[in-house]
């Protein structure tokens, strides 16, 4: 029996999010209320855009330099069986790696976890970035959102790649589909509203693209246009 996804947003090929090239997967839906989250539209926990993991699987790894797997949200932890079933069919394509962001503590994933599958997911995570995002420690540094933050290699993986997640100086990209504009990486602190005002600026020129959704992203994020009505 397969486990469908509710997923926020999606994106393929960015490199924002970890070692080389990645796809990545932001889920719907968060049980916790971090404040200065910039993600808010992904904390409710509501229909957004369904999928099945094996079809999933196939999007997320249709560019062959994608080499890993981001799992974001919202929280991951919420959906770990539909997960942990798409990273199972994602290595039956390509043997990507995984990191993947949690809010919760990894001593309380293995001790108590929220969801079922929750196990089966750590099995394959190669990189666990866990805790809740604080924002006064925020220090604008790795692929954590804030200090309290922890990195634990679950496999060798990418632990002698080179690349430092926990004090690399931060990235993050922006793509453009269509109506929506989405803002890749976990942002420094401020750029999140320069990117906003920017966006708003260009919105509001003569030759203005149609109205339509601005979204940032790190653990999470989704900044809605002022004029959006969501
Ligand atoms: S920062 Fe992450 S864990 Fe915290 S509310 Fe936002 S999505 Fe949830």
């Amino acid at each position: 029996m397969t486990t469908s996804l509710n997923l926020a947003a999606t994106h393929v090929g960015t490199e924002a999010l970890g070692p080389g090239v990645r796809s990545v997967v932001w889920v719907q839906g968060c049980p916790f209320r971090c404040p200065g989250c910039i993600a808010p539209d992904w904390i409710p926990d509501r229909p957004a855009r369904r999928a099945e993991p094996v079809a999933l699987a196939a999007e997320l790894l249709a560019d062959p330099r994608v080499s890993g797997l981001t799992l974001s949200g919202g929280e991951p932890m919420q959906q770990a069986a539909g997960l942990a079933e798409l990273v199972r069919h994602a290595r039956l394509i390509r043997d990507v790696s995984v990191v993947c962001f949690t809010g919760h503590r990894l001593e309380r994933l293995r001790s108590d976890p929220p969801t079922a599958g929750v196990a089966d997911l750590l099995a394959r995570v190669d990189v666990l970035i866990d805790g809740r995002y604080v924002a006064s420690l925020d220090d604008g540094r790795g692929l954590r959102g804030s200090s309290n933050q922890r990195v634990h290699h679950l496999t060798g993986r990418l632990a002698a790649c080179g690349y430092d997640f926990d004090a690399r100086p931060r990235s993050a990209e922006i793509a453009v589909d269509g109506p929506e504009t989405l803002l890749i990486g976990v942002p420094p602190p401020g750029l999140l509203d320069v990117f906003d005002t920017a966006v708003d600026t260009v919105l509001a020129a003569p030759l203005a693209r149609p109205p339509g959704e601005v979204r940032g992203s790190g653990t999470s994020a989704y900044v809605p246009r002022k004029e959006d009505p969501s």
